[in-house]
């Protein structure tokens, strides 16, 4: 079959190869890969500015696709079955993390597309725990973005105190940042995005899914732009997507007394912020780490939920051949989403 894989540690070294179809070992099941979204880590991993990896491997974590062969061991599952996989490919089962169900936060926590075979490839081999079906009516591009999904959702159902009424400022408005002010709006919050002039589209998009307000934080003082909307009083929560240093300081500045600031996004080095807010403001400091388990079960869930606007954020699909165009894409920041087809041609 023909896989996107990163050969080695360095610049590049990423090449569409033939490898061997895999084999569902005992408890696996191997999975046709009907669409796979490419994101942000994978352009890290083509540069080689991601830690954690090890290749030779076959890129790609976020995916959907169909049960086509089960393992030895497996039960319950048959082939032709629509699923969602977990990007988990294993965790050690035996820490307090994993025991408590928060694989996140194991140590020893694997990733398909980064230290296990991954989906940009006609198929994968995955543990069947990792299996999730479909909901009725659910599409493999919504199924793709499940992944994405479960960050957003780990961090506002899960780690953040949003409750209905509350206004959210969230910042960065990428496939992540979108989907923390959609699930943020699910629970009743209202949402302010910010972005830079640069994503004028993206703040746009945002606007037209239901995103309250949409700030320019480069034409406008983003903390005051908050306390104008808030009259005076700040954002209940904040949740920082962007990774960035000023993104990070607005939000220690926008939040109001007692308020909540999640991080979301990487920034990939020290930065460099006023810690004194939080402890003048009393603001309660929360990092939010990928999804486990539960996670995925409310994220599969709400893929079929009307008022979650996962087809606004895909900007095309395309054949594994043409990696290459929509990876450049991806980095000049053109567009959301990207889906890779391997059946396309
Ligand atoms: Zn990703
Ligand atoms: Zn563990």
């Amino acid at each position: 079959m023909r896989a996107l894989r990163k050969l080695k540690r360095g610049e590049g070294e990423v090449e569409l190869v033939s490898v061997p179809d895999p084999q569902p070992a005992r408890g696996e099941v191997r999975v046709r890969v009907e669409c796979a979204g490419i994101c942000g880590t994978d352009i890290h991993i083509l540069h080689d500015a991601y830690g954690n990896l090890q290749p030779p491997v076959t890129l790609g974590h976020e995916f959907a696709g169909v049960v086509a062969g089960v393992g030895p061991g497996v039960h319950g599952w048959s082939d032709g079955e629509r699923v969602a996989v977990e990007s988990l490919a294993g965790s050690c089962g035996r820490c307090r993390y994993c025991q408590a169900g928060e694989t996140q936060c194991c140590p020893e926590r694997r990733a398909f597309g980064i230290s296990a075979d991954g989906a940009f490839a006609e198929y994968v081999a995955v543990r069947a725990t990792a299996l999730h079906r479909l909901p009725e009516g659910a599409s493999f591009q919504q199924a793709a973005m499940a992944e994405p999904l479960c960050v957003a959702v780990h961090a506002v159902l899960e780690k953040s105190s949003v409750q209905p009424e509350d206004t959210v400022l969230v910042t960065g408005p990428g496939t992540i940042g979108q989907l923390v002010a959609q699930v943020a709006r699910l629970s009743g919050a209202s949402v302010i995005l910010a972005g830079t002039s640069t994503d004028r589209e993206r703040l746009e998009l945002a606007t037209a899914t239901g995103t309250e307000h949409a700030i320019f934080s480069d034409r406008e003082d983003l903390p005051a732009a908050v306390g104008r909307i808030t009259r005076g009083r700040g954002a209940d929560v904040a949740f920082e997507c962007a990774g960035v240093g000023a993104a990070v300081r607005s939000c220690l500045a926008a939040v109001r007394t007692g308020g909540q600031v999640v991080q979301v996004g990487l920034a990939g080095r020290p930065l460099e912020i006023d810690y004194d807010r939080i402890c003048l403001k009393e603001i309660t400091l929360c990092g939010s780490f990928t999804h486990n388990h539960r996670t995925w079960r409310k994220s599969v869930a709400l893929l079929s939920d009307p008022r979650l606007k996962l087809d606004a954020l895909v900007s095309g699909e395309f054949p594994l051949e043409q990696w290459r165009a929509v990876f450049d894409r991806c980095e000049q920041a053109q567009g959301l989403k990207y889906l890779l087809n391997p059946a396309l041609r």
